[in-house]
């Protein structure tokens, strides 16, 4: 894999001296003194950056400006943006002898901004200059760095074939670093699984610094990374994917509907048939509210994509489908990138370059989130009790994604993603706003929870489950720094499941000083699966890590050779 020439932007957050602690610029400085007096050979000076605005201007992109207006939450002590392993280690070494946790950030799409926010000292590593892409297609895989959004991934493999595709997801911001370590799942869903389950190797750096891959993390620290939220078990710096075979045509559609009396028993229809029709065929549903001048109603949008030809989409719907009653001239047949932006919402006849680049992204805007996976088809009823309470808010969605296919042939232990056979379809439920404050905030997010009540009966129980990326930290966090495997798997087993179990038996490993070692896994302290290095280990030096680190250095030339060669 290609890789810049090394140099790093490490932007301190030196924050308008009127509001930060005296304490805060002291450890910036040491923070900032260790990158520089041990890193130096690797970082270019000239190209720090010290500005008051630089926090800011980089989280300016974040997704969810709720976030930043959390109370709880510092800011950081500084925010490193490295253009390589060495700088990646260098921080991570750096904030553990200043007792400073670590937070990684990609894309920032956090639904709870745990990319970017912690309660104590912190820095952030922002992976925004590591997003390289090199396509190997003649052995159908790709090296991806986490940097790189979802967009830019499925840009550069089009580029290369038009008979190539990667599962993901569907909005093209998104950051590779997030989306693969939490699951992720897109329009091939049906046909060809997660995210997750398509990747077959990944570089990443450790709590000591160490740069590993799937031969030398191990088979468990591996299956644990792939959607089990990267975070908890270090920085990944790239992944390397199977690709997909897509046709050269495929047909998509998106039928609004009113919804009516009539438009709920289609809806509820749609339950029955969409996770059971051929895997080449994703419909979801995203019932939406969006109050506006022109008095719109409740729609029902069928959003959809069949990786076939429209000669042959009309005869499968006319027979599984046909309340829809689908025309040949409401779909319309395209390549496989045309369709990314046509999900993404671009214009018909936009270029592909559209989805290179996240800095112009317009889905920011104030949001709460929860989700559900249903395995019974929901009674007509709910669907009109939902209408009724979105006519309450100014702008929500509630999306139906489809499951079955690929996704039932997946056992539940494959990946620590546990939602597979046995679930319909995933829902997502979504309120925005556009006013900031706490006053809105708390009517948003109560008027969702009530929704979510609402809910309950008609969805997964024991337990009622979640999607790890679709965070939701109602379902509970961490209350303390000595929280225990019973404490933890409150949450946790919503995400997981049975899977949880494995997931901290992994976190032991990678991480001992987090979790008491000798205890068995009940007893087990769990700090937190959402993060790494939340308890500094004291006896931790730097002259031992630098041992390590310099080993790194060697392994982490020998990575980049190994990548250059296989590319
Ligand atoms: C507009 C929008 C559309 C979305 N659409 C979809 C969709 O179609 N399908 C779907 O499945 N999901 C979707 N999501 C959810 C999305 O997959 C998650 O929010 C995902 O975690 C975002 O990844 P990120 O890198 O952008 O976010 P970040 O905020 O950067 O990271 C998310 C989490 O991953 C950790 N992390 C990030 N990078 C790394 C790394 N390199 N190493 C270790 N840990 C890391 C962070 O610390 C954080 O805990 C969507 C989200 C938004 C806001």
């Amino acid at each position: 894999m290609a890789h810049p020439p090394l140099l790093v932007t490490y932007v301190l957050w030196a924050a308008i001296a009127t509001t930060i602690c005296i304490d805060a610029i002291g450890t910036h400085n040491k923070f900032f003194s260790c990158m520089n007096d041990n890193f130096l050979p690797f970082v270019n000076t000239s190209k720090y950056v010290y500005t008051p605005s630089a926090y800011a201007s980089l989280v300016s992109t974040q997704h969810n400006p709720r976030c930043s207006n959390s109370t709880e939450s510092q800011k950081p002590i500084g925010i490193v943006t490295p253009e390589n392993t060495a700088q990646i280690r260098a921080a991570i070494l750096c904030s553990r002898e200043h007792g400073l946790q670590v937070r990684v950030r990609s894309g920032g799409h956090d639904y709870e901004g745990l990319s970017y926010l912690c309660k104590t000292s912190f820095i952030i590593i922002d992976m925004r200059n590591l997003r390289s892409i090199t396509i190997d297609i003649n052995h159908e895989t790709a090296w991806v760095q986490s940097g790189a959004t979802l967009g830019e991934l499925y840009y550069h493999i089009a580029n290369k074939s038009q008979i190539h595709g990667f599962p993901a997801g569907i909005c093209p911001s998104v950051g590779v670093g997030g989306h693969f370590s939490g699951g992720g799942f897109g329009a091939m869903v049906r046909k060809y699984g997660l995210a997750a389950d398509n990747i077959i190797d990944a570089y990443l750096i450790d709590a000591k610094g160490r740069l590993v891959n799937r031969e030398t993390m191990g088979e468990d620290l591996f299956w644990a990374i792939r959607g089990g939220g990267g975070a908890s078990f270090g920085v990944i710096v790239s992944w390397k994917i199977k690709l997909v075979r897509v046709p050269p045509k495929v047909t998509v559609f998106n039928v609004h509907k009113n919804m009516s009396q009539q438009i709920t028993k289609i809806v509820h229809r749609w339950q029955h048939v969409a996770h059971r029709v051929q895997n080449e065929l994703f419909i979801r549903v995203v019932i939406q509210y969006i109050r506006d001048d022109k008095n719109t109603p409740v729609q029902a949008l069928f959003n959809s994509l069949f990786l076939g030809e429209l000669k042959d989409l009309i005869p499968l719907m006319n027979k599984s489908f046909p309340e829809l009653g689908l025309q040949p001239e409401d779909c319309i047949e395209m390549s496989w990138i045309e369709s990314v932006l046509y999900f993404a919402g671009f214009p018909r006849g936009e270029p592909a370059e559209a989805l290179l680049g996240n800095e112009t992204d317009p889905y920011v805007s104030y949001f709460k989130a929860k989700s559900d996976f249903v395995t019974k088809p929901i009674p007509k009823h709910v669907f009109e009790g939902i209408r009724k309470k979105f006519l309450r808010q100014k702008l929500v969605f509630l999306i139906m994604d489809p499951y079955g296919g690929q996704m039932s042939e997946i056992p539940e232990s494959h990946i620590p993603f546990p939602h597979r056979d046995g679930n319909l379809y995933n829902v997502q439920y979504l309120v925005k706003w556009e006013k900031n404050g706490v006053r809105a905030s708390t009517e948003h997010i109560h008027w969702l929870r009530s929704l979510y009540r609402y809910m309950e009966p008609y969805v997964s129980k024991n337990p009622r489950s979640a999607y790890l990326n679709y965070r939701d930290l109602d379902l509970g966090t961490n209350p303390h720094a000595n929280t225990t495997y019973s404490e933890a798997r409150v949450w946790g087993e919503k995400y997981f499941k049975g899977n949880f179990k494995r997931l901290a038996h992994v976190k032991r490993n990678v991480d001992p000083k987090g979790i008491e070692k000798g205890k068995s896994v009940k007893e087990m302290k769990l700090f937190s699966i959402h993060l790494i290095l939340d308890r500094v280990d004291p006896s931790f030096s730097f002259r031992n890590a630098q041992m390590h680190a310099n080993m790194a250095r060697t392994q982490a030339e020998q990575a980049r050779k190994n990548t250059r060669t296989s590319s």
